[in-house]
C-alpha cells in the first residue's frame, strides 16, 4: 500500500490507474480510524477497483481550537488497519499541502449549514465544503464514500456537489455501532471507561424517542429524554427530529415523509453526535 503525501504524486498515481481503466473510490477520513471508516473502506473495495482513503485533520471545520488540538492522531495504526483490510493507497498531506495559503474563501449553504450542527459550530460546514471541494479536484475519484453518522455533512457534500457539477457518485453508508449501541467515533478514544459506558444513552435517547413517535407528544419525549441524560450526567445539545431530505425541523410526527432523529450532547468535555431514520 501506498502513501502518497504530496498532490503531484497521487495525481501521477491516479493518471496511471484511469489509463489502465480503473474505476477510483475516495474515502476522506481525518484519520483515527475505527471499523467505521473501514466499513466505508470495504464498500469502495467492493464497488470500485482502486480506493484511496485521505487521512487529514482538516483545521478549517473546528471552531474549538483545543477539539482541533487534542484530535486524535494515530496515523501508523491507522496504515496498519487500512493495509490489513487491503486499501490500495493513502493520502496523507500536511496542512501547508493542502491550504498553502491561509483560506479566504467560504461556502455558505443557505439554511442547511445554520440549523443542527451548523448552530452549534458555526463555519464548521464551510470548512468541510472546501476541503472536501480539494479532495475531489485532486483527486477526481469515479465514487466518494461518506458515513450516515454525519448526516447533516452528507447533504452539505451533496448539495456542493450538486451544486458545482463535481463529476461523482456520492454514497452515504450506514453507521457502525459498538455493541453498546454507541455510534463509533475518533473522539470516542478520548472517553475514560465509563464515559463511554455513558455515551451509549445517546443511542438509547433516539430508540426511546422513536418508540414513542406515535404515542406521544414530541416536547413531552424530548423534555423526557433531557432528564434521563442529565440524571446519567450527560448534557444534551440538541434533540430533533427533521425531515431526512432537507433537514428542516419538524415539531409533530406525522407519519407521511421520511424523518430522521438527530442528537448532540456532551459527556464530559466530549461532544458525540449520532442519527438514527424514523
Ligand atoms: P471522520 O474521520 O470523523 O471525518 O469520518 C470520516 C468518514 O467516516 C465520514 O464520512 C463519517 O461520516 C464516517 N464515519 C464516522 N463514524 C462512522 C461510523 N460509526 N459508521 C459509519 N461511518 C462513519
Amino acid at each position: 500500500m501506498q502513501v502518497f503525501k504530496d498532490i503531484d504524486s497521487i495525481q501521477d498515481f491516479i493518471k496511471q490507474q484511469k489509463q489502465d481503466g480503473r474505476k477510483i473510490g475516495l474515502v476522506p477520513t481525518m484519520g483515527a480510524l475505527h471499523n467505521g471508516h473501514l466499513s466505508l473502506v470495504k464498500k469502495s473495495l467492493a464497488e470500485t477497483d482502486v480506493t484511496i482513503a485521505s487521512i487529514f485533520v482538516n483545521p478549517i471545520q473546528f471552531n474549538n481550537p483545543s477539539d482541533l488540538e487534542k484530535y486524535p492522531r494515530t496515523l501508523e495504526n491507522d496504515r496498519a488497519l487500512l493495509e490489513s483490510i487491503g486499501c490500495h493507497s493513502i493520502f496523507h498531506p500536511e496542512p501547508s499541502i493542502i491550504y498553502p495559503n491561509p483560506p479566504q474563501l467560504k461556502f455558505d449553504f443557505g439554511d442547511l449549514d445554520k440549523i443542527l450542527e451548523g448552530q452549534f459550530r458555526p463555519g464548521h460546514f464551510s470548512g468541510v465544503g472546501i476541503v472536501v471541494a480539494k479532495l475531489l479536484n485532486i483527486i477526481q475519484p469515479h465514487v466518494a464514500y461518506f458515513g450516515q453518522k454525519d448526516y447533516q455533512q452528507f447533504l452539505i457534500i451533496r448539495r456542493l456537489v450538486n451544486d458545482l457539477n463535481f463529476p461523482v457518485r456520492l454514497v452515504c453508508s450506514e453507521i457502525v455501532r459498538e455493541p453498546s449501541g454507541l455510534a463509533m467515533s475518533s473522539r470516542n478514544q478520548r472517553l475514560s471507561p465509563e464515559e463511554r459506558k455513558a455515551a451509549s444513552a445517546l443511542f438509547r435517547a433516539l430508540q426511546l424517542a422513536r418508540e414513542n413517535l406515535a404515542k406521544k407528544d414530541w416536547v413531552e419525549i424530548k423534555n423526557e429524554v433531557e432528564t434521563t441524560l442529565i440524571q446519567i450526567g450527560l448534557r444534551l445539545e440538541y434533540l430533533e427530529l427533521a425531515d431526512r431530505k432537507s433537514l428542516a425541523v419538524v415539531q409533530k410526527y406525522n407519519g407521511d415523509v421520511p424523518l430522521i432523529l438527530l442528537i448532540a450532547g456532551y459527556v464530559g468535555q466530549i461532544r458525540l453526535i449520532d442519527n438514527l431514520f424514523v
